[in-house]
C-alpha cells in the first residue's frame, strides 16, 4: 500500500504545470496570472469629480455659508467630456461625477450644497481645496504593478486589468479533461432502470468539480465493461485532451475493465491507505496522463479532494491548494481501520469565542452513501494509526 501523501505527489507529479496562453478576459475568470501585469494608464487617468455638483476655486467661495456666495456658471462638463476649458477666476464650471476637473479648478462643490443653478449659482458651502477631488493615480500609478503573476483571476482583478486598459491575460492554460464513467450497469435518464442497473452519477459530479476549478471538461457518461469498447471509445479522444480521469472497474474483483484495458500500458494500479478510495491507478496512455478512480460516488469525490484537486489547482498555477483544516471536537464516537487515514463526511460547527468548533458524522463509513455527502460540509480526518474516537475528542477537519 502506497500512503495518501505519496500518491498524492504521484499524481501532481505526473500532471505537472500547464502552458502559458493568452486569453480574453471573459475567459479568464477563476485562472492563474502567469505574467506581472503593470498598469498602461494611471488611475484616474486624470483629476476628476468625485460628486456631481460645480467645480470651483475654493479660495473664491471661501465665505460661503449662512450667507451663500453666487458665481456665474461659465461651463457644463459632463462625463466623457474631453475638451474642458480652464476655470477663470470667480466663476463656476457645473460638473458630474467622473468628468474631468477643468484646469484652475481645485475643488468640488456638491450639488446639494447649491441651488443648482445653471447660468449662475448659490453656493451655501466652503470646501476645502481637494473636496471631492479624485486626482490622477490615486489608486494606481501608471507603470507599476498592477497585478502580480499568482494571482487568482476574481472579478475584481479582472475589472482592474480591464480599467488599466487591458483586453487579455497570459494565464496557466486551463487544462482540458476527458471524464469516464464506466460499469455496464449504469444507464443515462431519462431511460428506466431495469432490475440489477443504475442511474449513472459519477460523470456528473466530477465534470462539476472539475469545471469549478476552472478545468475544461468532456464527458463519456458510460462505457460497458469490456476491455475491446472502452479502449475503442476512448484511445481516439485522447489526443484532445489533456488528462483522462475515470471512475470504476479498477478494484480487485473480475470484469475491472479499467485496470485490465490499462495495465501494462502505462498505467499503474496500487492501493492507498485510505478509506474510502483506497483502489487507485495513474499513468499516461499513448503519453496522455490517466488518473483511474474507484467506482463508489464518495470515493470518487474524497479521491477528486485528496488528489485530483490539488493536482489540477498546482498544475493551473495556483499556490492555495488545500482545504482550510481545522481542530473540532467530536459529537460521536467513531472507529477507523487500521493502518488507513479514514475520510468521514461531517458537519462542522464553529463555537463562539473557541479555536476549536464541534463536528458531527454525516452518514457512516460506507462509500456508497452519496445523499449524506450532500449534507456535510467538511471531511473529518481519522489518521492510519487511529482506530477509535471518543466524543469529545479533538480531531482534524477539512472544510469543503
Ligand atoms: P466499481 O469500482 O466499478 O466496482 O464500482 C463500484 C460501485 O460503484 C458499484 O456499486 C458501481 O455500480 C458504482 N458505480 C460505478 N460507477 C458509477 C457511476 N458512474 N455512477 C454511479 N455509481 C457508479
Ligand atoms: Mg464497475
Amino acid at each position: 500500500m502506497i500512503s495518501v501523501d505519496s500518491y498524492r505527489a504521484t499524481v501532481s507529479d505526473l500532471l505537472g504545470r500547464s502552458p502559458v496562453t493568452i486569453v480574453p478576459l471573459a475567459g479568464a475568470a477563476g485562472l492563474v496570472l502567469a505574467e506581472d501585469v503593470h498598469a498602461g494608464v494611471s488611475l484616474p487617468p486624470f483629476d476628476n469629480s468625485a460628486m456631481d455638483g460645480y467645480a470651483v476655486r475654493a479660495a473664491d467661495v471661501a465665505g460661503a455659508g449662512e450667507v451663500a456666495v453666487t458665481l456665474p456658471v461659465a461651463d457644463d462638463i459632463p462625463a466623457g467630456r474631453v475638451d474642458v476649458a480652464p476655470l477663470e477666476p470667480g466663476t463656476a464650471h457645473r460638473i458630474m461625477t467622473g468628468a474631468p476637473l477643468p484646469p484652475g479648478a481645485d475643488a468640488v462643490v456638491m450639488v446639494e450644497n447649491t441651488d443648482g443653478g445653471t447660468s449662475s449659482v448659490r453656493i451655501s458651502a466652503a470646501p476645502a481645496a481637494g473636496t471631492h477631488v479624485r486626482r490622477t493615480g490615486e489608486d494606481v500609478v501608471k507603470g507599476t504593478l498592477a497585478l502580480h503573476a499568482g494571482t487568482v483571476l476574481g472579478h475584481s482583478q479582472l475589472g482592474l486589468a480591464a480599467a488599466v486598459g487591458l483586453a487579455e491575460l497570459a494565464v496557466y492554460r486551463p487544462l482540458s479533461v476527458l471524464v469516464v464513467s464506466t460499469g455496464t450497469e449504469l444507464v443515462e435518464a431519462p431511460n428506466p432502470l431495469r432490475h440489477g442497473q443504475i442511474y449513472e452519477s459519477n460523470s456528473v459530479m466530477l465534470a462539476a468539480a472539475l469545471r469549478g476549478l476552472g478545468c475544461r471538461v468532456d464527458v463519456v457518461r458510460s462505457v460497458v465493461d469490456d476491455v475491446g469498447e472502452f479502449r475503442g471509445v476512448i484511445e481516439p479522444k485522447l489526443a484532445e485532451v489533456d488528462l483522462l480521469v475515470t471512475s470504476g472497474g479498477v478494484s480487485a474483483g473480475a470484469y475491472e475493465v479499467v485496470k485490465d484495458a490499462l495495465t501494462g500500458q502505462g498505467v499503474e494500479f496500487r492501493k492507498v491507505a485510505m478509506q474510502p478510495g483506497g483502489p487507485q491507478g495513474c499513468g499516461r496512455w499513448d503519453g496522455v496522463p490517466v488518473v483511474t478512480l474507484p467506482g463508489n460516488p464518495v470515493s470518487v469525490l474524497v479521491s477528486f479532494e485528496a488528489f485530483l484537486r490539488p493536482a489540477l489547482l498546482t498544475a493551473m498555477g495556483h499556490t492555495d491548494v488545500d482545504r482550510r483544516r481545522v481542530r473540532a471536537r467530536l459529537t460521536e464516537s467513531m472507529s477507523s481501520p487500521t493502518a488507513r487515514r479514514q475520510f468521514r463526511r461531517g458537519f462542522y460547527t464553529p463555537t463562539e469565542g473557541e479555536v476549536t468548533g464541534l463536528v458531527g458524522p454525516r452518514g457512516g463509513p460506507g462509500s456508497h452513501l452519496l445523499a449524506a455527502f450532500t449534507q456535510a460540509n467538511c471531511l473529518i480526518v481519522l489518521p492510519e494509526e487511529v482506530t477509535e474516537v471518543a466524543e469529545g475528542d479533538e480531531v482534524d477537519v477539512l472544510l469543503l
